[in-house]
């Protein structure tokens, strides 16, 4: 989860690393307010959870208050790099006399987080990386000990930092590492570091992205990852305890398993389908999951008239019948199913046919085999399928 800038820079903050003074607005008054209360000229920024911002005319400087307020009314509901501006932070304009980057992110590779810094500051790394692989400094941290000062200060002497910049830098660095740690980051980044013309080392930006799979840790962030995700069905699916990715085709699919899921998105494709979703329930199903996750794709149907058949998969071996035919019929009953629901259920004879036996009334469809519903669906898809077609 990312974390927008005046977010990552309370961290910063609180773990003792500079940050320019300024104040998060959401009206124009409030920018008005805070550049009078910031008492100098100001720099406007947009928060979205994308970087980049300056360059595609998401941050602007205010002389005035006015200017300010002007500026903010602007560019509140502005898109921006496919992000709406709801709010900005209005900060203080530093007085950069030198801009460098500094970040840690996880070695995938090799398993340990690494330091990367390079004395370009203010372009994207990846920029560098390429155009430059040489500016970059960078040194693997051993995740049992931590970043040590002299590691820190080793790694800043590269870049050509001498004296009090390399003993700032260096310290901004383990701290750094220190958020890095205690927040379960994936990536932690400030660039551009700036150097003032006084001499103090501020961090102008902020980049925090939070490993989702350590979220439990960190309670306060759960309802904020869940209102983060763009797709409003994808934010359902999280609510519904089930792994929704949506997709803009006609046969919206679901599995008790990602693995059979991924597999029936390949057969559909193959054969020349188009699916609306990817809907997983995980195994080890309950009546519930089986009911939101039907229940879910019955909605979506309702608004998206894209959507044309549901088609789904089940396994009777670690499903009972009842969970399986009771979680279709209770998501039924809380959203009337207006087109048609399809589904194809493996394992033992017995069970397959209680669960037949479950749905006669529903109008569930019980398809024989795989290759028979997907062809089916596909058919009903494109409005092919003649009537009276058994599949
Ligand atoms: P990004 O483009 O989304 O990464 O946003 P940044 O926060 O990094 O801002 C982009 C650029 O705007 C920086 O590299 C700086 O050059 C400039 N900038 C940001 N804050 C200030 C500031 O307080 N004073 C000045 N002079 N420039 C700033
Ligand atoms: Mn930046």
């Amino acid at each position: 989860m990312r974390l927008y800038e005046y977010e990552g820079k309370a961290i910063f903050n609180k773990c003792g690393i500079a940050i320019p003074r300024g104040v998060l607005v959401r009206t124009g008054s409030e920018a008005q307010r805070a550049a009078i209360e910031i008492d100098k000229e100001v720099v406007i920024k947009s928060q979205i959870l994308a970087g980049g911002r300056g360059k595609a005319g998401g941050i602007k400087t205010a002389e005035t208050p006015e200017d300010a307020e002007k500026i903010t009314q602007e560019m509140l509901g502005m898109e921006l790099e496919g992000y709406k501006v709801n709010s900005l932070l209005v900060e203080e304009k530093l007085d950069i006399a030198g801009e460098m980057y500094m970040g840690i992110t996880v070695d995938d590779e090799n398993g340990v987080p690494v330091a990367m810094i390079s004395a370009e500051g203010g372009v994207e790394i990846e920029e560098v990386a390429k155009r430059n692989p040489g500016g970059i400094a960078s040194h693997r941290i051993s995740p049992l000990y931590g970043m040590r000062s002299y590691e820190a200060i080793n790694l800043i002497r590269q870049i050509g930092l001498t004296g009090e910049t390399l003993l700032s830098a260096s310290r901004i660095l383990t701290r750094l590492y220190h958020v890095f740690a205690a927040y379960d980051a994936r990536i932690v980044e400030i660039n551009p570091l700036v150097t003032t013309s006084t001499g103090a080392m501020i961090a102008a930006d902020a980049r925090c992205e939070i490993d989702d799979n350590s979220l439990f840790r960190h309670p306060e962030w759960q309802d904020l990852r869940i209102q983060r995700i763009d797709n409003p069905w994808e934010r359902e699916g999280v609510k519904a305890g089930v792994n929704y990715v949506d997709l803009d085709g006609d046969i919206a699919l679901m599995a008790n398993s990602a693995g059979v899921a991924m597999s029936l998105l390949d057969i559909i494709k193959d054969e020349g389908g188009h699916p609306a979703c990817f809907l997983d329930t995980g195994g080890a199903l309950s009546k519930e999951r089986m009911k939101n996750g039907i229940a879910l794709l019955l909605r979506k149907a309702k608004s998206d008239p894209h959507v044309k058949v549901i088609l789904v998969y089940t396994s009777l071996v670690f499903s009972l019948p009842d969970t399986v035919a009771g979680g279709i019929i209770e998501a039924i009953k809380e959203v009337p199913a207006d087109i048609p629901i399809m589904l194809i259920s493996a394992g033992e004879e017995e069970r397959r046919k209680q669960v037949q036996e479950l749905l006669k009334d529903s109008g569930v469809k019980i398809c024989p085999s795989v290759e028979k519903g997907v062809r089916e669906a596909i058919g009903i898809a494109r409005q092919e399928s003649r009537n009276g077609y058994i599949c």
